[in-house]
């Protein structure tokens, strides 16, 4: 679920993304204020001035930063790409094509780095380029994994140090898969084998003996990504059914919300 968009198809920039959610007319970057948003889009507009998106051999979506003259910065539209997932937005990439805007999917920030590009003016410049992974991608790569350890504060500290990666240079070895985990090991462990919305017992062990819960993004309409673990619950899969599929499902979302201000407390 991505916002009622369907990835191959072609939208509407005024009607679809401003009619319904607002945000800035121009540019490749829409924040809208109103919505947990961020709707970035892909063209070949570089490729006049030598650079373009690409998409690379290990699945990464990289993505030019906003920024016409001189060195990118990481602010406004940049920023909000990088801190999506912390701050529970989505973010959604589309492709500009002759008939309006395809969809391409979800995606999630992984990191950055800068490499020189021309700016408008064909003076080079330190261009930010994100490092995006398809939300799919994420989801699967988490699925069944276990826990490295089973020291919840350890489990804490990393899922705390997860939701707020330090954005930096492409030295940075810790993936988006890896700070997903975290978080998920953390919650789970949290969790110790109760549902967190129902009490209800996990319902079955996982082969690795750990109790089956599911984690659950509240902030957020899919459960891909890091996010915060103040807004991540662990839910046994009746729950957490009925949050995404439930007639009350919406409501039941807030009542997890309240929940985890007894939970997750500093
Ligand atoms: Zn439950
Ligand atoms: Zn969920």
């Amino acid at each position: 679920m991505s916002w009622g968009f369907e990835r191959g198809r072609i939208y509407n920039r005024r009607i679809d993304i401003h009619g319904r959610f607002g945000g800035q007319q121009q540019g490749g970057i829409i924040t809208p204020s109103a919505f947990k948003l961020v709707v970035i889009i892909t063209g070949d507009e570089g490729l006049a001035h030598g650079y373009a998106d690409r998409l690379r051999p290990d699945g990464a979506f990289e993505y030019f930063g906003e920024g016409q003259l001189g060195d990118m910065t990481m602010q406004r539209g940049n920023a909000a790409i990088a801190s999506h997932s912390k701050n529970g937005a989505s973010l959604l990439l589309f492709r500009k094509m002759k008939a309006g805007l395809r969809f391409e999917g979800e995606y999630v920030y992984e990191k950055h780095h800068t490499e020189p590009a021309p700016d408008r003016m064909g003076s080079m410049r330190d261009a930010i380029v994100f490092e995006l992974r398809p939300v799919e991608s994420v989801i699967e790569a988490i699925e069944d994994l276990a826990p490295a350890s089973a020291n919840l504060e350890l489990l804490r500290l990393k899922a705390f140090a997860a939701a707020n990666p330090a954005p930096s240079k492409s030295t940075s070895i810790t993936s988006v898969f890896e700070r997903s985990q975290d978080v998920r090991d953390y919650v789970v462990a949290r969790a110790i084998g109760k549902c967190e919305g129902c009490a209800s017992p996990a319902p079955f062990l996982r082969k690795n003996g750990i109790p089956y819960l599911e984690p659950h993004h509240i902030r957020r309409l899919t459960d891909g990504g890091p996010d915060d673990p103040r807004f991540v619950i662990a839910l046994c899969p009746n729950c957490h059914r009925r949050v995404h599929s439930g007639a009350d499902g919406t409501e039941y979302n807030g009542d997890l919300l309240k929940k985890m201000k007894a939970i997750e407390i500093y």
